[in-house]
C-alpha cells in the first residue's frame, strides 16, 4: 500500500527574530513534524552535536557530496566560505513514507527547494519591530560588531524577498506565532491526531 505523501515545510526568517526558538517550540508541540537535519561546512558551536544540530562536514566532504547529487540544495550562507544544505536523504524518503518534514533554511536554499517542491509550505517569520533583530542580536552577544552589521544587511536582502513566501507570521510573542504556524500547517492538511495523542499520553 502507498502512504499519502507528506509535505515539505518551509521556515525562515532573517537572523536574530527567533525562528529557531519558535522551531523548537513547534516541534516539541507538533512530534508529528520532522525537522531536517542540515550539514554544514561551519565548525560546531560549543553544546552542538553533529547528526543533531548539524552534520558537520569538511570542506572537501561537503563538495564530495554536492558533486555527487546528495543535495536537495545548498548555499553559501551570508557570503561566508560556510556551506550550508539539506540532504536528500533526509527529506525525499521521509516525505514518500507520508510524514511532514520541516526544513530551517535561509532565503536563497528556500527558492532552490521550490523549483524540485513547488507545493512545499514556506512560512517566513518576521520581526515585529525592525529594532527587534539588532536588539537580539546585542542580546546574544555571540556576534562581532561586523558579523552583527553583515547579519542585518542580509536580513534587509531576506525581508525584500519575503514575499516569495506563501506565508508570513510575525514574532509578536513566541507563544502566538507558534499558534499561527500550528494553525497554518492543520489548515494545509497536517493530522493532529498523532501529535495529540502523543501529547495526552505525557500529561
Ligand atoms: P547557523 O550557522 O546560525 O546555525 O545558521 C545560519 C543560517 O543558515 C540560518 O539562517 C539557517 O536558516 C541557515 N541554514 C541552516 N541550514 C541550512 C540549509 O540546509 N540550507 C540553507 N540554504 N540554509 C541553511
Amino acid at each position: 500500500m502507498t502512504a499519502t505523501p507528506g509535505k515539505l515545510v518551509v521556515l525562515s526568517g532573517p537572523s536574530g527574530v527567533g525562528k529557531t526558538t519558535i522551531l523548537r517550540v513547534l516541534l516539541n508541540q507538533l512530534p508529528q513534524l520532522i525537522p531536517s537535519v542540515s550539514a554544514t561546512t561551519r565548525p560546531p558551536r560549543s553544546g552542538e552535536k553533529d547528526g543533531v544540530d548539524y552534520h558537520f562536514l569538511s570542506p572537501e566532504e561537503f563538495q564530495r557530496r554536492q558533486a555527487a547529487g546528495d543535495f536537495l540544495e545548498c548555499c553559501q550562507v551570508y557570503g561566508r566560505q560556510h556551506w550550508y544544505g539539506t540532504l536528500a536523504d533526509e527529506v525525499t524518503p521521509r516525505i514518500d513514507a507520508g510524514t511532514w518534514v520541516v526544513l530551517e533554511i535561509d532565503v536563497e536554499g528556500t527558492l532552490l527547494v521550490l523549483k524540485r517542491y513547488p507545493l512545499a509550505v514556506t512560512i517566513f517569520v518576521e520581526p515585529s519591530h525592525p529594532d527587534q533583530l539588532l536588539q537580539r542580536l546585542q542580546g546574544r552577544g555571540t556576534e562581532s560588531p561586523e558579523a552583527m552589521a553583515r547579519r542585518l544587511e542580509v536580513a534587509h536582502r531576506e525581508l525584500l524577498l519575503a514575499d516569495r513566501y506563501s506565508h508570513r507570521v510575525i514574532n509578536n510573542s513566541v507563544a502566538a506565532a507558534v499558534s499561527e504556524i500550528k494553525q497554518i500547517l492543520i489548515d494545509v492538511g497536517l493530522s493532529t491526531t498523532a501529535g495529540a495523542q502523543s501529547l495526552g499520553l505525557q500529561s
